[in-house]
This record gives structure tokens, C-alpha cells and sequence, in this order.
């Protein structure tokens, strides 16, 4: 590459394409493959996103060079518009907006109608014959630019704006005329230069690099980082600036701007194009929603002739794309603009539809469809929760469908205080006029969204669907009075902070109180096209995490091969059994343990029929059991207490007096590396061998009774020797022909262990030599290899540990690639060196997250295992995994 190309920090909009959108930015890339299309963009150009990290990592400066391609690339766009910046006459206006490679709407800045002084806006006035729209303008522009480059707060322009209205006697911005605004102009200069200590300033090009520098600058601001965080956006890719010809919605009847969908993007249903607009406005009003808009096919009543090339614009554009297209437009004076085309956000059910639908209008073979529309993590808001509305009377209030799922939660009236009560762990309803993108923290916290202004393309129906938070957009009868922390609907209901209230996105339909919500319906057609495709691609087996026979139905439904854990502490923790494992802890001779572990016995026979037969015939992996014993008895404290207490009154605690000596001599200081795991099993044999008898006699008695055998796995849990395997296998061996010589029949069986301490990753050669499979637990796995103990990591410091960037996602949900994943991988190979048809899988909760499965996929698992509501998603995820190894 010679030295100019590889400095080039600005594309005209004709030199780029969608192929380049890392450099160019989402926007930047998407507004060049329009221009390359003939479509009717405004013309302009991109300063890349290097350009923007350059800028932020060398002390916040202009790379050299930048200023004299701005300036090139400037008088470029003045020739081709006949324009000039700032000319009295006819002046060009420029947008100055950002654009990241990856989707991060409206978390970045954009400054509007740049370009506009003191003598421009009466030459814009002179040439539209508009002083109206040439005043608003300017008016707009100071505002926009004192509060996105001059850091003045927009609250100061807004109450002088309200304070004018007042003085008018009017209520609506249109109500005020050209003088008017004209006046309004020099209060925002006053306000300006008394916040920002300077005039506003009049040359144009100073205006250009101060908003360009801040656009640079928005990359870094909070919801940016939040909103980077929340969707796993690296921190250095830094955004584009796209630097564009002006065209207005606002100068008249036939003008408009508006916001639309090549489909529905909460159903999916194809047809007419689908979205929003405003006659007389300019974007950044129906975005914001400020304003309820129309929906778009009133527009053809308005302006046939735009509306008609605008359906078949997004035609082109959804055929160029192959995937459903969100499209930001303008008309000016009749004339249709294409401003913005990307991929549109969309809800799960329109994710599977669209999906199913474009590879049956052959736009896309199935595999194609599966990579470039199926977010295999999305399909887990099918199962979000939906409102019983059996026994409901009428809603309080109804509004727009924003965002599908029912929510119930108090309502809270600010991003923060719902950051805060989220983060109790309480539901919360985030209440607003409108949202803005300063609310995107409390989005995040909240369990539902309410807004009384905004359609479906405002920034809380945006933002939600994104999320696949449940909203309610655009409620009219909904006043929210933010100071008074309260909501009232019409003149019937109000509702306190704290309060309850009830949403349904995709009704649209609001309640006052706590309504009851039902399970997900999981049968949709078009997941099963979907899943049905995921099933002819992917390599991995996909098993579910089940302990209960109900569970193990629920995990089949949803395509469980298998199961690839059962942890049998749950049945030991059951009511009726604690006694006998309590009476097992404290048997002081052996005939008292082996009383209570016959007793136990029985139990868990009927709990392994109940799996085995569930599971019919798939294969079923039993985990023996795990944790320390000091989980089955009382806290310590807890009896201290009442120890003290039965001192004070007189009153004896026998049971907590006879308790005590053991849960002392149970107690440790670090129980998660104590006595657990298969050093119980060492330390007492008995308990296992009861576990092992129960699970073959189980698998002995299914077997004779439905003529199905049982595919049993005993899985060893926290091995890290191979004597420590050894030995317990002679146990289980022994068991068995014990267990199959008294039923007089035997069943297969496999016995394996767990990989989830360092040791038994780098020693995987020696352990597999005594194990038929391992299964990787990744969650203990993640605890000893990185040293952080779950539950102090995430209640503690890992939050601090995110937002400092020192890391990229919580290890406990996406597989830490490059520490815990090189020891997978690891004993993999080692493992299949010695055995090369061990069976290899994972259990730990990474084995539902679709990032981590691409992972376990490239390093050639067998399974995965994840709960049921999540082997939906790991099977699609599966997939991809596969699909993903075959294109590299
Ligand atoms: C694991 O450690 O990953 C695992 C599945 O076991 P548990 O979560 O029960 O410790
Ligand atoms: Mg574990």
C-alpha cells in the first residue's frame, strides 16, 4: 500500500462501499453503497474511524495531515452542491454525524444545520423565502451545537424556549413566528456565552472541527461505554464521522422526515414497508419522540410520488442487503432523500419470520439465513414471560406496541434511581415522558419500559426491542410528573414511585398493579424452521442440565439429546430426606450410616427411575454427589443464636445443643476447596456406593419394566489425580456386579469424571486413562483457574473489573477464551491422545452461552449441556459453531 493510501483518513461518499464499514463506519459504509447504487443520497463524505482512534489515543489531537484532507475533501462538496459553508447568500449546511462500525444508535453525538452564523441564516432565509425555517434553524443548530461541543446543558435552552411560549401565549413550537424565533436566537446566544464564558462561534469551518472533535469525543462518553459494555462492542474501534449535505423536512406542507421498515420488525411480516413520519419536521424529532408521528402509509395520502420511491427504494435496498433494513429519510419540497440504511433491529418472532420468510422467497439459502439473521441469543425472549389476562379487566391505559413480553415492577421515574433498585434486585418499570440516550443505564436495569410520547422508531421502542426489554411507547394518557414522582392516567389512576404497575409490549396495553405472568408459549413455526435447519448443520450434541424427571420433559421438548448433568445434591436437600442425610453426618458407628443410607437408598432409586424413564433410552450423565456436607446441617451462626437465646430463657434447644459438634467439626474456612467432590467419596465410600447402587438399580428396574435400557454415565465430580479416579472406579466396578448379580440383569454404563480444576485439565492424559468421558465444569473450571470465587467476584469487584476495561465480559457467562479455554482445549488433545474416543462435553453454564459454544465447537466437543430454556439457543448456537469452522 503506497503511504497515501494508508493514511487516508477521508472517503467521499462515492469512493466507499458497504464492504468497508470497520473503516467507514456503519453509516459511512451503508450512505456510500446507496450513493454506489444511484440512490438519492445528499452528498458528502466519511472521516474514518482510524482517524477517531488516532485522534483519542495521541492526547485528544488532529492527526496531521486530517485538517488539510477535511479542507480537500470540503471544498469537494462545495463544488459539487454549489455551495459554500457559511456563504450570505446561499449557504450549504452540513450534518456532522457519528457512525461506529458496529450499531450503537443514538449513543453517539450529531450536530445538525452546521454551517448557519449571522449572515448565513438570512441568506438561507433570502433563498427559501422562509425566515421561519432559516431562524429555527439557526435556533436549533446553537442548541444542538451548546449542548453536544460547548457542554451546555440543553435544559437552558429549553426553558428559554418555554419561557417565550409563555410570553406568547402559546403552547406549540409552531405557534411562534419568524420574529419570534429570530429573537429566540439571540436569548441562545446569551445563554451560550454566558455557560461558556465565549461567543458563539461564526466561522463556519471552526464550527466543522469543533464538531468533528466532539463527535470523536461522544465515542468514549458513558452510555457509550455502557451501551459497548451491554452488547460486547470492542472499546477501539472507534466511530466515523459523516460529514453530509443538509435537506430539510421542516421547510413546509411538502416536506417530511421519517423513520421506516423494509418489514415489521416486531412480527416480521412482510408487505407494505412499515414505519413512521412527520410532516414539517426534522429527524431528530421523530428519534427523539418528541412528537407522536404518523405511521407511514399515510404518507402516500400526503406525498404519492416520494412515498411510491420509497417503497421501491427500500426494495433495492432489502435485495442488496438480503436481510430486513431500517432507513432514515427525508422529503424536501416533494423531493425524496435517502439519509441512513442498516439492519434492522427486530424482535425474536420477527428475527425467525424474516428469517424463514427471505429463505423462502430464495433470497438466502438456509445456511446463509442462519448466519446473517439468526442472533442465536435472541431466541431465549420467545420464552420471556406473557401476561394472563384471563380474569383481567380493561388496561388503564393503551399506547404503542414498542417492545414484546409482559413486565411487572415498580415504576421509577429516573435512569438512575432504576440503575439503583435494579441492582437490588428488585423489578423495575422505568417511567418517562420520553427516553433519551442518557437513559440507557436504567434501560439496562429495568424489567419494562413506559414512555407516554414516541411511535416505534423512538429511542425507547429502539433501544428496548434491541434489548428484548418489554415497552410501551406513545401512551397519551399518561402524564409523568418526574419531580413529584408520580404517574397519572387520565383522571382515574395515579401511581406513587414504588408502586406497581403492568405492561404488555405487545399489546401495547398498560395495568395499574401487579398482574400475574404466564410461561412463554415455546411452540412457534417459524423456531421450528429455524431450529429444524440448526439440526442439519451442527456437529455438537446438544443436552440439557435436569434433576428432576419434570425438568428432564420440559429439556426433551425443547430438543435435549440427552442429559448431561443431573446433580443429585438437589434430591439430598429435599424435605423428606434431609433427616437421613443429617442422621448420615452424624452417625457416630457404622450400623447408624448405613441405617440412614439405606434409607436414603430408596429415595434415590425412584428419583434415577423417574429420570431414566423421561429421558428414554438418551443418555443420562449422574453426578455423585458434590458439595461439602456442612450445606446439609444448619449455619453456624444461626445456632449460635439460638443456643444464646434458649441460655437467656431458659428454654433448652436440644436439637441445636445435639447439631452443634458436628457443624463445628463440619465447619472450613474455604469450603469451595475443602471436603467436596470426590474427596467425600474418598473420605466415605459408603455414601457413593449407595449413589452407584441406587442409580444401576434404577437403570436395572426401567430397563425390565419398558424394554428400554437406560444409557447411564457416572460422572465423579473435582478430580484432580488419576488415583483419586482410580480408586472410586474400582468402587463403582465393584457395586456394580454386586447390583447386577442380586437383579439378576445389567444395564451399559459408563463411569467418567468432571474437569474442573487446573490440575485435571493439565494432567488430562493421566486422568482419561480411568475415564470413559470427561465433562468439563466450567464454572469450578473458571473459579480455580482465574482465582476468583463466583460469588465474591460478581457481588464484589468484577463490576469495577468491566468498567475499568481490565475485562472484556463476565467469565461466568461468556468462556474466558484465552486462560480457561486454553486448558480445555488442552486436555482435550491430550485426552484424545491416550483415547482417542473418550467422550468429551461440558456442563458449566457457559455450555447455554452461544459465544462460548462457538468456542467448544472449534475445539471439537461432542456435547454441550445447558439448562432447558437454553438448549433451544444451543442448538441454533451449534450450528453456527459449525458453520462459522466451515467457512475458515
Ligand atoms: C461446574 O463446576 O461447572 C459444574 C457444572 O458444577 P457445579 O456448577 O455444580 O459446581
Ligand atoms: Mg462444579
Amino acid at each position: 500500500m503506497s503511504a497515501t493510501a494508508s493514511t487516508k483518513r477521508v472517503y467521499d461518499f462515492a469512493e466507499g462501499s458497504r464492504d468497508m464499514r470497520a473503516l467507514l463506519g456503519g453509516k459511512g459504509a451503508n450512505v456510500a453503497e446507496m450513493t454506489r447504487l444511484g440512490l438519492p443520497v445528499p452528498a458528502g463524505f466519511t472521516i474514518t474511524t482510524r482517524a477517531c482512534i488516532d485522534y483519542l489515543s495521541v492526547g485528544h489531537t488532529m492527526p496531521a495531515g486530517l485538517d488539510a484532507e477535511i479542507t480537500r475533501h470540503l471544498a469537494g462538496l462545495q463544488e459539487a452542491t454549489g455551495k459554500q459553508l457559511g456563504n450570505p447568500d446561499d449557504p450549504l449546511l452540513v450534518s456532522v454525524r457519528s457512525g461506529a462500525p458496529e450499531s450503537m444508535p443514538g449513543m453517539m453525538d450529531t450536530v445538525l444545520n452546521l454551517g448557519l452564523n449571522d449572515a448565513s441564516v438570512q441568506g438561507l432565509a433570502a433563498r427559501t423565502g422562509n425566515p421561519r425555517f432559516a431562524f429555527d434553524s439557526y435556533r436549533r443548530f446553537i442548541q444542538m451545537f451548546g449542548d453536544v461541543v460547548a457542554g451546555v446543558e440543553r435544559s437552558y435552552f429549553e426553558d428559554a424556549l418555554t419561557a417565550l411560549k409563555q410570553s406568547r401565549g402559546v403552547t406549540q413550537d409552531v405557534e411562534l413566528g419568524a420574529e419570534d424565533l429570530r429573537q429566540l436566537v439571540e436569548t441562545f446566544k446569551v445563554i451560550y456565552r454566558a455557560h461558556k464564558g465565549e461567543d458563539f462561534p461564526q466561522e463556519p469551518r471552526a464550527q466543522l472541527d469543533a464538531a468533528i472533535r466532539a463527535v470523536f469525543e461522544s465515542w468514549d462518553n458513558r452510555r457509550a461505554r455502557d451501551y459497548r459494555r451491554v452488547n460486547r462492542i470492542p472499546d477501539d474501534l472507534g466511530t466515523a464521522v459523516n460529514v453530509q449535505q443538509m435537506v430539510f423536512g421542516n421547510t413546509g406542507p411538502r416536506s417530511a422526515t421519517g423513520v421506516a421498515f423494509t418489514r415489521n420488525n416486531t412480527t416480521g411480516e412482510a408487505g407494505e414497508p412499515f414505519g413512521e413520519f412527520l410532516i414539517n419536521a426534522q429527524g431528530e424529532d421523530v428519534v427523539a419522540g418528541i412528537r407522536t408521528p404518523e405511521p407511514l402509509t399515510q404518507l402516500r395520502e400526503h406525498l404519492p410520488e416520494a412515498y411510491d420511491q420509497l417503497v421501491a427504494t427500500m426494495g433495492l435496498l432489502e435485495k442488496t442487503y438480503r436481510n430486513m433494513q431500517d432507513v432514515e429519510f427525508t422529503i424536501e419540497d416533494g423531493q425524496l432523500f435517502m439519509l441512513q440504511t442498516r439492519n434492522g433491529m427486530r424482535s425474536a418472532e420477527a428475527m425467525l419470520r424474516i428469517a424463514v420468510d427471505m429463505v423462502d422467497e430464495g433470497l438466502l439459502a438456509p445456511s446463509e439465513a442462519m448466519m446473517s439473521l439468526v442472533v442465536a441469543d435472541q431466541v431465549r425472549q420467545l420464552l420471556l414471560p406473557r401476561l394472563d389476562i384471563s380474569g383481567v379487566a380493561e388496561p388503564a391505559a393503551r399506547g404503542v406496541q414498542a417492545s414484546p413480553g409482559a413486565a411487572t415492577g415498580i415504576v421509577v421515574f429516573s435512569a438512575d434511581e432504576a440503575e439503583r433498585r435494579g441492582h437490588a434486585g428488585e423489578s423495575v418499570i422505568l417511567v418517562r415522558d420520553e427516553t433519551t440516550p442518557d437513559d440507557f443505564h436504567g434501560m439496562i436495569a429495568a424489567k419494562g419500559i413506559l414512555t407516554a410520547r414516541g411511535g416505534k422508531t423512538s429511542h425507547a421502542a429502539i433501544v428496548a426491542v434491541g434489548m428484548g426489554t418489554p415497552a410501551v411507547t406513545g401512551v397519551t394518557d399518561l402524564r409523568v410528573d418526574e419531580a413529584g414522582r408520580v404517574l397519572r392516567i387520565r383522571d382515574e389512576f395515579t401511581v406513587h414511585e414504588g408502586e406497581y404497575v403492568t405492561i404488555d409490549g405487545a399489546k401495547g396495553t398498560v395495568y395499574v398493579g401487579q398482574l400475574p405472568l404466564l410461561p412463554p408459549d415455546p411452540h412457534n413455526p417459524y423456531l421450528e424452521r429455524v431450529l429444524s435447519w440448526a439440526d442439519t448443520f451442527r456437529r455438537m450434541k446438544v443436552r440439557t442440565n435436569a434433576d428432576t424427571p419434570e425438568d428432564a420433559r420440559r429439556a426433551r421438548e425443547f430438543g435435549a439429546e440427552g442429559i448431561g448433568l443431573c446433580r443429585t445434591e438437589h434430591m439430598f436437600g429435599a424435605d423428606q430426606r434431609l433427616p437421613y442425610v443429617q442422621q448420615m453426618i452424624m452417625a457416630t458407628d457404622h450400623d447408624d450410616l448405613v441405617a440412614a443410607l439405606d434409607a436414603l437408598r430408596g429415595f434415590q432409586i425412584s428419583d434415577f427411575i423417574g429420570i431414566f424413564e423421561a429421558m428414554e433410552g438418551l443418555p443420562v450423565t449422574i453426578r455423585l454427589l458434590d458439595p461439602p456436607l456442612h450445606e446439609f446441617l444448619p449455619d453456624y451462626t444461626d445456632l449460635r443464636v439460638r443456643l444464646a437465646r434458649a441460655e437467656a430463657t431458659g428454654i433448652p434447644d436440644q436439637e441445636a445443643l445435639m447439631q452443634l459438634p458436628n457443624v463445628e467439626r463440619l465447619q472450613e474456612v474455604n469450603p469451595m476447596l475443602g471436603t467436596r467432590g470426590c474427596r467425600l467419596g474418598i473420605e466415605i465410600p459408603d455414601l457413593y456406593r449407595m449413589q452407584v447402587a441406587a442409580i444401576l438399580t434404577a437403570a436395572c428396574d426401567v430397563q425390565a419394566r419398558t424394554g428400554t435400557a437406560p444409557i447411564v454415565e457416572i460422572m465423579i465430580p473435582l478430580v484432580g489425580f488419576e488415583d483419586e479416579l482410580r480408586w472410586l472406579r474400582e468402587h463403582v466396578l465393584d457395586v456394580a456386579e454386586a447390583v447386577f448379580a442380586e437383579q439378576g440383569a445389567r444395564v451399559e454404563y459408563h463411569v467418567g469424571t468432571m474437569i474442573e480444576l487446573p490440575r485435571a485439565a493439565l494432567v488430562a492424559d493421566e486422568i482419561a486413562r480411568q475415564a470413559d468421558f470427561f465433562s468439563f465444569g466450567t464454572n469450578d473450571l473458571t473459579q480455580t483457574t482465574l482465582g476468583f470465587s463466583r460469588d465474591d467476584a460478581e457481588t464484589k469487584f468484577l463490576g469495577d473489573y468491566l468498567s475499568k476495561g481490565i475485562l472484556r465480559s463476565n467469565p461466568f457467562e461468556h468462556i474466558d477464551r484465552s486462560g480457561v479455554g486454553k486448558l480445555v482445549r488442552m486436555a482435550c488433545e491430550s485426552a484424545r491422545d491416550v483415547k482417542p474416543k473418550i467422550k468429551l462435553g461440558i456442563c458449566g453454564e457457559h455450555g447455554g452461552d452461544p459465544d462460548s459454544i462457538e468456542f467448544f465447537g472449534a475445539i471439537g466437543l461432542d456435547y454441550v449441556s445447558c439448562s432447558p430454556f437454553r438448549v433451544q439457543t444451543a442448538r441454533i448456537a451449534a450450528a453456527q459453531a459449525a458453520l462459522h469452522a466451515h467457512q475458515h
